[in-house]
C-alpha cells in the first residue's frame, strides 16, 4: 500500500524552476531520508506533498486518494473539501518547531484533534498525556513553549504531529536548530518512531542517522533526485554528485 505517490512534480519560483519533474512514492511502515545541498528543493518538495505550496504540475495521491492530478501541463486540485479531508493523513515537523507560543504545551497537542477533527475531547487529553509520557515530558503539559529547551520543544511538536494519528510523518531538518545534545535525544525519538512502524520523510543532514533508520535514501540535487536508493548503495554510490556531496561530511 503506497501512503504517498508523488508523479512528475514541477515547481518554479518566478523564473526559478526549483522542482524538476521529481517522483517518487512512499509504502506503508518506510523510512525514506531525503538528503541533499542546501537549496536543492527539499523543503519546497515536502512543502508541496503537505499543501502548504502548490506545485505547478504533477500528480499526488494519499493512500490511494488522487488530491493533484496533471492536466494539460498544470497541476488540478482537488475541491476543498478532499483536501481538508487529506491534512488529517499526514504530520509535519519543522526545523524551528512552530509550535503556538501562547498555547500550553496540552493546547498545542489537542487543538487540532479537538477543534479540526472534532474528536471526543477525554479520549483527546488521554491520547496526548500518552504521547507526553513517550516523549519524556509528562511534568510539562502546562508550560509555554518559551518555558521548554528546544529538545524540549522540539518533542512537543512530533507529540502535536502524532496526536493527528497521521499516516506519514514528514520531517524538515528536524535537528538542525538543536546543540548536538539534544539532537541526539530527537534522533533518539524518530528512531522509536521507525521501530514502531511509523511511515516517515525525513529531511536531514545526520548522515548515520538517516543511514541507520531508513529503508531508502534520496539525494536531491538542483530540483531533481539523482539517485532514490538504499542506505548502502547510496553511500557506495559512483555517481559524481553524490560523492562530491556526501564527500563533504566525510
Ligand atoms: P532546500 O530545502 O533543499 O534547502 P528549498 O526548497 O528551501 O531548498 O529552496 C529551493 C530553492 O527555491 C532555493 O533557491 C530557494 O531560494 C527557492 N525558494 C524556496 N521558497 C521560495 C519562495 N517562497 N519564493 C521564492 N523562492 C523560493
Ligand atoms: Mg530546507
Amino acid at each position: 500500500m503506497k501512503v504517498l505517490e508523488m508523479n512528475h512534480i514541477k515547481k518554479s519560483f518566478g523564473s526559478t524552476e526549483v522542482l524538476k519533474d521529481i517522483s517518487f512514492s512512499v509504502e506503508r511502515g518506510e523510512v525514506v531520508s531525503i538528503i541533499g545541498p542546501s537549496g536543492s528543493g527539499k523543503s519546497t518538495l515536502l512543502r508541496c506533498a503537505t499543501f502548504l505550496e502548490t506545485m505547478d504540475d504533477g500528480s499526488m495521491s494519499y493512500l490511494g486518494h488522487s488530491l493533484v492530478t496533471s492536466k494539460n501541463g498544470k497541476a488540478v486540485y482537488a475541491d476543498k473539501k478532499e483536501i481538508k479531508e487529506a491534512l488529517t493523513y499526514f504530520g509535519l515537523v519543522f526545523q524551528n518547531f512552530n509550535l503556538f507560543p501562547h498555547f500550553t504545551v496540552m493546547k498545542n497537542i489537542t487543538d487540532a484533534p479537538i477543534r479540526i477533527q472534532k474528536r471526543n475531547k477525554d479520549e483527546v487529553y488521554a491520547q496526548a498525556r500518552e504521547l507526553l509520557a513517550q516523549m519524556g515530558l509528562s511534568d510539562k503539559e502546562n508550560a509555554y513553549p518559551g518555558q521548554l529547551s528546544g529538545g524540549q520543544q522540539q518533542r512537543v511538536s512530533i507529540a502535536r504531529a502524532l496526536a493527528i494519528k497521521p499516516n506519514i510523518l514528514f520531517f524538515d531538518e528536524p535537528t538542525s536548530a538543536l546543540d548536538p545534545e539534544l539532537t541526539l535525544e530527537i534522533l533518539k525519538v524518530i528512531k522509536n518512531l521507525a521501530a514502531e512502524k511509523m511511515t516517515m520523510v525525513i529531511v536531514t543532514h545526520e548522515m548515520s542517522f538517516a543511514h541507520d533508520v531508513s529503508n531508502r535514501m534520496i539525494f536531491m540535487d538542483q530540483g531533481v533526485i539523482v539517485e532514490d536508493t538504499t542506505p548502502d548503495a547510496l553511500f557506495h554510490s559512483d555517481n559524481e554528485r553524490t560523492k562530491a556531496f556526501l564527500g563533504k561530511y566525510y
